[in-house]
């Protein structure tokens, strides 16, 4: 079958035909119907991340049940399903809570998940170790779903930890309008009923952002940024900043805005740095470095997808395009969420 494989730190990828694999007992096979082309595969590709290759591309999955491995029970061929992507021990305290994102066993863990360390679901087919970590679908299309495994739950569970302050009167800056903040914006509005500010470099991903339902766009890349948005929220701040980029021009954004007893999320990893002392953040400020989201949490986007509440903006490839693919994401140049379907 074929597959894009990440080779080494530094290379493209590539694509080669592999072996057709079979499920072992416990495993799952599924049949990819749609794998999302996430911005952490340009830093997985590009070495920041030190992965050992070679191994297949696509954490970001969805498809149907092909094969069931001996002992299986519960799941049936033909089943519609989403990935969940972080795969912990499955055994620890926050495993058995469903936080696998969180397990405590990851350091000596052999893989993140498919598609960071060991196979992943670009491909035709691809082998999910344990039923545990499946979501049923419904009625959703596995290429449309597949960006919920990720570019959803990623910013779904960085939301969900900053409800208790997501409230009527307050602010929250989303920064990146990418395939995580189009998604953060759609839950934003679907969650809570904060005023909404969105900001990027590309006036075309801040026309998304008003679509979206963003109450103010700003382009973060002017000099007049920082002053605007200030002018907005006066001395309380923003009260929540979720960025999805991660440079230092956004932290330093995101950091300079924040009020008192405000949150601030970085999920972005774009290597920006982050200072404290006594006298750099607020008093009452919290910090977040979320990785991605849990199973539990999987189930919920999903409901909210199913609800039609949240819709990732797919465009759909061959997997012969991903090198193509990859390029135009690093060049800013796909408008919502690409997937390769095989
Ligand atoms: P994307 O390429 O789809 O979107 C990035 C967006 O950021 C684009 O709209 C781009 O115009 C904008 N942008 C770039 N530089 C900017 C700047 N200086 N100021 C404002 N906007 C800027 O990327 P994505 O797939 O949405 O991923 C976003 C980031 O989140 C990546 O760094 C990715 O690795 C990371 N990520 C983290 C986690 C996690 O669990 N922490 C999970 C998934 C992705
Ligand atoms: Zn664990």
């Amino acid at each position: 079958m074929k597959a894009v494989r990440f080779i080494e730190g530094g290379r493209p990828p590539e694509i080669v035909d592999i072996a057709k694999p079979e499920p072992g007992p416990g495993e799952v096979l599924l049949r990819i119907g749609g794998a999302g082309v996430c911005h952490s595969d340009l830093h997985v590709l590009d070495g920041e991340v030190p992965f050992k290759g070679p191994f297949t591309l696509g954490h970001e999955n969805a498809g149907w049940i092909e094969a069931l491995g001996q002992g299986v029970t519960g799941w049936k061929e033909g089943d519609a399903v989403a990935v969940y992507g972080p795969w912990g021990c499955g055994s620890c305290h926050h495993c058995q809570t469903s936080a696998e994102n969180y397990c405590e066993n990851h350091a000596s863990l052999p893989t993140f998940g498919g598609g960071l360390g060991s196979d992943g679901g670009m491909a035709e087919y691809m082998i999910v170790p344990d039923p545990r970590l499946l979501v049923p679908l419904g009625d959703l299309d596995p290429a449309q779903a597949a960006p919920l495994s990720d570019a959803a739950l990623t910013p779904y569970h960085a939301i969900r930890a900053a409800q208790a302050k997501l409230t009527p009167d307050a602010t929250v800056l989303v920064t990146g309008i990418g395939g995580l903040g189009q998604m953060a914006l759609q839950i934003l509005k679907a969650t809570c009923s904060s005023r909404i500010v969105a900001a990027d470099i590309s006036a075309d991903k801040l026309e998304t952002a008003r679509k979206l339902g963003a109450d103010v766009v700003v382009n973060s890349g002017a000099k007049s940024a920082e002053e605007e948005i200030r002018d907005l929220v006066g001395g309380r701040g923003v009260t929540v900043a979720l960025d999805f980029v991660g440079a230092q021009a956004t932290i330093d954004l995101a950091s300079s805005l924040i009020g008192r007893d405000s949150r601030l999320t970085i999920v972005g990893l774009a290597g920006g740095t982050l200072s404290y002392n006594a006298n750099t953040m607020p008093y009452g400020s919290q910090v977040m470095v979320p990785y991605w989201g849990t199973r539990a949490e999987l189930i919920e986007v999903i409901a909210l997808a199913r609800s039609g509440q949240i819709k990732a903006d797919i465009e759909t490839h061959d997997l012969d395009e991903a090198v193509k693919v990859y390029d135009r994401l690093r060049e800013g140049k796909v408008p919502g969420r690409a997937v390769l379907v095989p």
